[in-house]
């Protein structure tokens, strides 16, 4: 296909989907996540809230859970998907159930994966799907493998019982043709999670790309890590997925090195995440044969540099193997400008129990005020299309 120009600045297309009303709520809850302030006290005081039980569902639920959740249950997710689909993007369902530990949370975040799986096998509407390791294996456990510590004997039942889960949604995944992200997570964990990614791309990915790890690109290891991955992958005959993005526990990672005397396994600027991210970007391209390629990103920059890079190196804008994506809630302007010019696109969509979904909602909240220009970004965009409605309501009344 032709490349067409791709702009970022159709507020238009980047608003469709919401009406007046959903744009005014979005305005408002931006503006209140623009304060460093509000924002810590919001996190603080969620969480105590739901410790102590306070009836604070219904508010979390009509706001901040509406802007960044697709719904409480899958079903609920149905409304998003079909409205996300009509305008040509895909959605990436994120069971978003975090901090659960026994053995039966985990087979329930298995069972609810394998339900997305079928839901998706044949439906170009949810072309793939994601999970995260400390949905399916217990945190403590990770840590002691990542720290190269023996496990005692129980801790490696349950090792081999999560083992288990992820070979039956990776099977089903093969069967089903869904492929999987693996989330990435804490560097402290990030080890292990990486073993497991590399031995089940070893086993599911002859044919095609079925599991696909995330590389955070904040890190100053990863590109030499995704050289070594492609070595292996090439030397032992099988597909990679990459997921690339620039990570999300920065203050946590930065915090916990300079507290445990370690040097911090982040990069030393915002400059260098960005460099290494296009870096890599690049070497997932010009590996396109080997590599199916997300991008899972809002930085308007990187995302042309993909552009042009695709461009550069000849690739169809709807090769299978390259994927743009960026979180349901955020940056709209780059996912449906870049669906509307014939690129594949998806939304991560996360759902689940309003209560279970909180982590991941702070740290949207946190991310959205700590990046410098962002929310007046997210915010700037939705302004400029309010006043792009009612500027054509009144030439209409004109008429
Ligand atoms: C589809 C999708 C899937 C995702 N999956 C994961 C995942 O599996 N694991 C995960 O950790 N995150 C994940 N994220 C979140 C992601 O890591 C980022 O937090 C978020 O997307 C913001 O980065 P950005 O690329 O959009 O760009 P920007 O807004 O340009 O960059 C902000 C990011 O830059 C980095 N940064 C900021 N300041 C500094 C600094 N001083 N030094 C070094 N780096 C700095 C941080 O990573 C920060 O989040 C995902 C995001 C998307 C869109």
């Amino acid at each position: 296909m032709p490349f067409k120009e791709v702009s970022f600045s159709d507020t238009e297309k980047a608003f469709s989907a919401k009406d007046d009303k959903a744009l005014k709520k979005s305005t408002w809850l931006f503006k209140l996540m623009g304060k460093p302030l509000l924002v810590k006290i919001f996190s603080k005081l969620t969480l105590f809230s739901f410790k102590i039980g306070l009836p604070i569902k219904g508010a979390i639920k009509a706001t901040i859970f509406n802007q960044f959740c697709g719904g409480e249950s899958l079903d609920e997710t149905q409304i998003a998907i079909k409205k996300l689909k009509h305008s040509r993007v895909g959605s990436i369902l994120d069971y978003s159930v975090e901090g659960k530990d026994t053995a039966e949370d985990f087979d329930k975040t298995k069972n609810e994966i394998l339900k997305i799986i079928g839901l998706a096998k044949g439906n170009p509407a949810i072309p793939y799907t994601c999970l995260k390791l400390t949905g399916i294996l217990a945190h403590s456990i990770l840590e002691k493998i990542n720290a190269k510590e023996k496990l005692s004997p129980e801790e490696q039942t349950q090792y081999d019982a999560s083992i288990k889960r992820l070979d039956e949604i990776f099977q089903q995944a093969s069967i089903c043709k869904i492929p999987v992200y693996i989330d990435a997570e804490e560097t402290w964990i990030q080890e292990a999670i990486d073993g497991i990614a590399e031995q089940m791309m070893k086993k599911y990915n002859h044919e095609a790309a079925v599991v696909l790890t995330t590389l955070q690109m904040y890190r100053w290891d990863r590109l030499e890590y995704l050289n070594r991955l492609i070595e292996n992958a090439r030397k032992e005959k099988y597909f990679i997925g990459i997921k690339l993005v620039r990570g999300a526990y920065l203050e946590r990672e930065n915090l916990r090195a300079k507290e445990m005397g370690y040097k911090s396994p982040m990069q030393t600027s915002k400059e260098n995440t960005d460099i290494d991210f296009d870096k890599a970007v690049a070497v997932c391209l010009e590996n396109v044969d080997l590599i199916t390629l997300c991008a899972g990103t809002h930085n308007e920059a990187s995302t042309m540099y993909l552009i042009g890079k695709m461009e550069e190196l000849k690739i169809d804008k709807d090769n299978p193997h390259v994927y743009f994506s960026q979180l349901y809630g955020m940056s709209d302007h780059i996912t449906f400008n870049l669906a509307d010019a014939g690129y594949n696109v998806t939304k991560y969509l996360p759902y689940g129990p309003v209560k279970s979904v909180v982590p991941y909602l702070i740290r949207r909240a946190q991310e959205n005020t700590a990046i410098s220009g962002q929310m007046g970004r997210e915010l700037k965009l939705i302004i400029e299309e309010k006043n792009r409605r009612q500027h054509s309501m009144l030439l209409k009344a004109g008429n």
